[in-house]
């Protein structure tokens, strides 16, 4: 039965590669039918915060990451650490120094890794010093707490990060000095930013948090995380995590460069909100606009049609707030360039005014009376289709692009367009 576990620390926000190390660990348990444990790394009780575990927890469930058993809390077994120390210097095989416990390294010895993802690594213990167990502060140091608990959890599978490959000979000679037969062990690379480097914050967002304030789809950061580390072969990169449950085999794991393109992720979003429903939409608009401190009055039916004109060209969350600030305020964002190019002159605003003059007119404000009126003032007045659909656009929302001028000048309503229009060409 394979049982795997997702370790994080509190001492921060959920990162991109924990994530991806969660999500892995997660895609091994359910692929094979075990389990993911949870436990808590809280041993740096200083530097350790609710506030952040809080966070990490609800990054897991916003991610569809879910766990099998009660987490465990490190910081409630100082007791047991200290228990296996004890043993550990009463056989002889460790030694105490004031309050600290060390653990007395074997030299000349080499110890062989037969990694899941990178193959055989050794090691030679003679580049090893003796390894502090527990220290002087009384609590217990990473590595040796590890294998205590990973040997407890009866973990069967260790699925994390490169960084963590130097540590591994350190942890299997203390599975030795215990009794107990080690578990396999897979180790990722590390992700790194587009040039190269590991991936930190010049790169751009850099925890879970981020991505999910600016408005990316779980099921999108999901799929983008799986492709840093695994192919599911051929050139697929659209995946769903049921698919992704089906298909996923560790050996498609090896080589695969994990290197962070935000270009891809942003993409890939894009398309997974255009592959949404209206509807489905809605929730999460609203809950964008909520969370950017935006008015939310707007009803359902007026909002769903905005959201059907941007669902194809936003690709956040974020971004339809941004592009469709006009609906709902008339305090909205403009380009200072596009309203010097296309409002400043005289001529725009005679164009501006005639168009005006003829919407006031049509009968109903649908988009193909409207297109026709454009088309017909045009032809009248010898210009070309841009010359009225360019100040037009940027007289009503501010934006030199952006959804149909047509359609969105028929879900902004004839008064306000009007009202627009006169202010921009006075
Ligand atoms: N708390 C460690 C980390 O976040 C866990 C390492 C491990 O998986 O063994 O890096």
């Amino acid at each position: 039965m394979v049982r795997v576990r997702f370790a994080p620390s509190p001492t921060g926000y959920l990162h991109i590669g924990s994530a991806r190390t969660a999500l892995f660990n997660w895609l091994y348990a359910r692929h094979y039918k075990g389990s993911l444990l949870l436990r808590i790394e809280d041993t740096d009780k200083t530097r350790s915060e609710k506030k952040y575990l809080d966070e990490i927890i609800d990054d897991l469930k916003w991610l569809g990451i879910d766990w099998d058993e009660e987490p465990i809390h490190q910081s409630a077994r100082f007791d047991v650490y200290r228990r296996m120390a004890e043993d550990l210097v009463k056989k002889g095989k460790a030694y105490r120094e004031g309050e600290a416990y060390i653990f007395k390294l074997e030299k000349g010895r080499t110890i062989e890794v037969d990694d899941m993802i990178h193959g055989k690594v050794s090691f030679n213990t003679d580049d090893i010093k003796d390894q502090v167990m527990i220290k002087s502060d009384g609590s217990p140091a990473y590595n040796f707490c590890c294998v205590v608990d990973d040997a407890y959890l009866k973990v069967t599978h260790i699925i994390r990060g490169d960084d963590h490959l130097s540590n591994t000979p350190k942890q299997i000679l203390f599975y030795e000095a215990l009794g107990i037969t080690p578990p396999r062990f897979g180790h990722m690379p590390l992700i790194m930013g587009a040039d190269g480097a590991k991936l930190s914050k010049r790169h751009g967002g850099v925890s879970v948090e981020e991505y999910k304030k600016e408005g990316f789809l779980p099921e999108a950061l999901v799929n983008y995380l799986l492709l840093l580390g695994w192919s599911p072969g051929g050139d697929k990169e659209m995946i769903g995590v049921d698919e992704a449950v089906k298909l996923f085999d560790i050996n498609n794991m090896k080589g695969v460069q994990a290197k962070f393109d935000l270009v891809k992720l942003t993409w890939m979003n894009g398309e997974y909100i255009a592959a949404k429903k209206d509807e489905e939409l809605l929730p999460l608009i609203r809950k964008q606009m909520e969370d950017e401190g935006k008015k939310t009055d707007t009803p359902d039916e007026i909002l769903l049609k905005v959201i059907g004109l941007y669902k194809v060209r936003m690709k956040t969350l974020s971004e339809f707030v941004r592009m469709t600030d006009y609906f709902f305020t008339e305090d909205y964002s403009v380009e200072e360039k596009a309203a010097g190019k296309y409002l400043a002159g005289a001529e725009s605003k005679n164009i501006l005014r005639e168009f005006s003059g003829r919407l006031k007119e049509i009968k109903d404000f649908s988009h193909s009376s409207i297109e026709e009126a454009c088309r017909s003032l045009a032809e009248e007045k010898k210009l070309k289709a841009g010359q009225v659909i360019h100040p037009t656009r940027v007289a009503i929302s501010g934006k030199s692009t952006g959804a149909g001028l047509f359609e969105m000048m028929e879900v902004l309503g004839r008064s306000k367009v009007l009202e627009r229009m006169q202010k921009a060409a006075a």
